[in-house]
């Protein structure tokens, strides 16, 4: 009987949630210091470790094997195990591609893949080529935390003395802030919408108390929403197209399995930029436990991001497919 398993962390009530639902035994992973999940019902056992990094030890990933785990990957699974260990040593099944976490999270190999899939990016510049406003990214930077704005090369000349590291400079996209979150089932080859959210950033939420503070834009929640519905043509016509350019990206040809986000600035022509990618479950499902409007619109049940991957497991499991959706 398979386990389904996730680390105590960022998406987990939302996955074992749905993996109960499913009727799937299921296991947290989890920090000895993160106690409150003993408060929810979702886990049916609780496996406490010192740290995540733990999960490199051999012994602890056959105790998974041994239990027939599938291991749900979320965003703070990508930052506590890092990528060359996660392709090429973790050998726990992972449900989804993990050869394409590497393009998530390298700001130029994200580029590559949206300009592959043809989709509207920010424009991206020098510092000498600045001629708008833009916003000055650090790379793999957490949240959003020391970005800025400048409108020429010499405001960014000026404020270039703050920066430590590598950074991108963007295009300053105005509009307002959509997620949206696309599950790609391999069973059926159909791609669904399941959910939209917006963060919820500290100190952007908030710069009317404060109008002389730059932003920051650390996520410590999210909202949900719903796009005017005549731009869902858009909005599939965009998931269509990553996932089609995703099949160039890892060497089976596999491209992005189940859940997976766009994050985009959807502007008052309206036109929808995409300014990252997440190939993976985010945060912003979680506010549709048990379900969203789009999901309800195509199962008539509930149906959370954290379901739709634990279904997808069990089709598979009765087709004898599992294969097509780890890695
Ligand atoms: P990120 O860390 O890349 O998710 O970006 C953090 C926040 O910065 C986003 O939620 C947006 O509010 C804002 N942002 C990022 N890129 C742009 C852009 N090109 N134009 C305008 N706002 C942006």
């Amino acid at each position: 009987m398979v386990t389904i398993a996730t680390l105590g962390s960022h998406s987990a009530l939302n996955i074992l949630a749905g993996a109960k639902d499913e009727g799937f035994n299921t296991l947290l992973l989890c920090e000895k210091s993160r106690r409150f999940y003993e408060r929810f019902r979702v886990a049916d056992k609780i496996m406490y470790l010192d740290s995540l990094s733990e999960l490199r030890k051999h012994s602890l990933q056959e105790d998974l094997i041994e239990e027939d785990v599938i291991l749900i990957p979320h965003g703070s699974f990508i930052s506590y195990l890092d990528l060359d260990f996660l392709e090429n040593e973790f050998s726990v099944p992972i449900f989804g591609n993990k050869f394409l976490f590497r393009h998530e999270s390298d700001r130029v190999l994200e580029q590559e893949w949206f300009h592959q899939a043809q989709l509207r990016t920010p424009r991206t510049f020098t510092p000498e080529t600045i001629d708008r406003r833009v916003i000055v990214k650090y790379h793999g930077a957490k949240g959003g935390k020391g970005y800025f704005t400048v409108d020429s090369p010499r405001e960014y000349a000026e404020k270039a003395g703050e920066v430590d590291g590598e950074v991108q400079i963007q295009e300053w996209i105005h509009g307002v802030t959509m997620y949206f979150h696309y599950f790609q089932s391999p069973l059926s080859g159909e791609l669904e919408l399941t959910s939209i959210d917006r963060r919820y950033e500290t100190t952007a939420d908030a710069v009317h108390a404060a109008p002389d503070r730059d932003p920051t834009y650390v996520v410590v929640g999210n909202f949900p929403l719903v796009i005017r519905e005549s731009l869902l043509e858009q909005v599939f016509d965009q998931g269509d197209k990553i996932v089609s350019a995703s099949r160039d990206l890892d060497l089976d040809h596999r491209g992005l399995i189940g859940p997976f986000c766009l994050e985009t600035i959807v502007t008052d022509t309206p036109e929808i930029v995409v300014f990252e990618i997440s190939a993976r479950i985010v945060a912003g499902t979680n506010p549709f436990v048990p379900y969203s409007p789009y999901t309800y619109a195509k199962y008539f049940e509930p149906m959370s991001t954290g379901r739709r991957i634990a279904r997808e497991i069990k089709c598979a499991l009765q087709e004898e497919r599992i294969a097509d959706l780890i890695t």
